[in-house]
């Protein structure tokens, strides 16, 4: 097949222990799903169903990085989140056949541009500019699921400039990895490739250039983000 142009070089995040990268096809990100992070956003702390929103596959950056500040946001908060790798798509997934499709799991930031994410609120306009820009999630290598302890029960935290400012377990996700992606592959069939953001826990703020942000699931992976000038 010839192109117009050359086509643009496959999004991938580096594995852990391994030559190979991981390709990326999508990213799907779970909305509001920790009770503490839905109530300081001002919301309900009901379990509504889970809802989803999405980043372009190479708003995907390896960690560590520097993160330049992207445009038109004074407010850029970070959100600290268990991603999962989908190895082996599908849809209408059972939950308890969701383990089968899962290739990995890592720790990434779903950087949001919060004024931006305000705003299309208010106006009942699409989140998009809030959340899917250019470095948006800047990710740790991926592990193998086989290597990791467990998805259901492990610290989640994040600190800027070494002061934790999120700090929790993900045993306290509203939506399990297992009904949140069971639910999902009902809406799209998943492909592999595709990444899960699950959601983050209370404690989200801004961060500014200069800032360094480290964080990390136990047993997953840590990370190391630097803010730099506004891109
Ligand atoms: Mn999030």
């Amino acid at each position: 097949m010839d192109y117009v142009f050359t086509p643009p070089v496959q999004a991938s995040l580096p594995v852990v222990a391994g030559d190979a990268a991981f390709p990326i096809r999508r990213i799907f990100c779970v909305g509001r799903n920790y009770e503490a992070h839905a109530r300081e956003m001002g919301n309900d702390p009901d379990r509504e169903p889970p809802f989803f929103f999405t980043k372009p596959a190479d708003a995907a950056v390896a960690t560590p990085c520097t993160v330049p500040y992207p445009p038109l946001t004074n407010d850029l908060h970070h959100e600290i989140e268990l991603v999962i790798a989908i190895g082996t798509g599908g849809a209408n997934i059972p939950q308890e056949q969701v383990m089968d499709h899962i290739w990995g799991a890592t720790v990434g930031i779903d950087l949001t541009r919060r004024d931006l994410q305000a705003d299309a609120k208010a106006a009942r306009r699409p989140w998009d500019w809030g959340k899917a820009f250019d470095y948006s999630a800047p990710c740790a290598p991926i592990r193998p699921i086989a290597d990791i302890p467990s998805l259901t029960d492990a610290r989640i935290w994040l600190a800027v400039n070494g002061e934790v400012r999120q700090d929790a377990n993900i045993a306290d996700l509203i939506w399990s990895v297992a009904e949140h992606i069971s639910t999902l592959s009902e809406a799209v069939t998943l492909a592999p490739g595709d990444l899960v953001m699950t959601g983050t826990p209370a404690g989200v703020a801004a961060v500014v250039e200069g800032d360094v942000i480290t964080g990390g699931v136990d047993g997953i992976g840590t990370l190391e983000v630097t803010i730099g000038p506004r891109a």
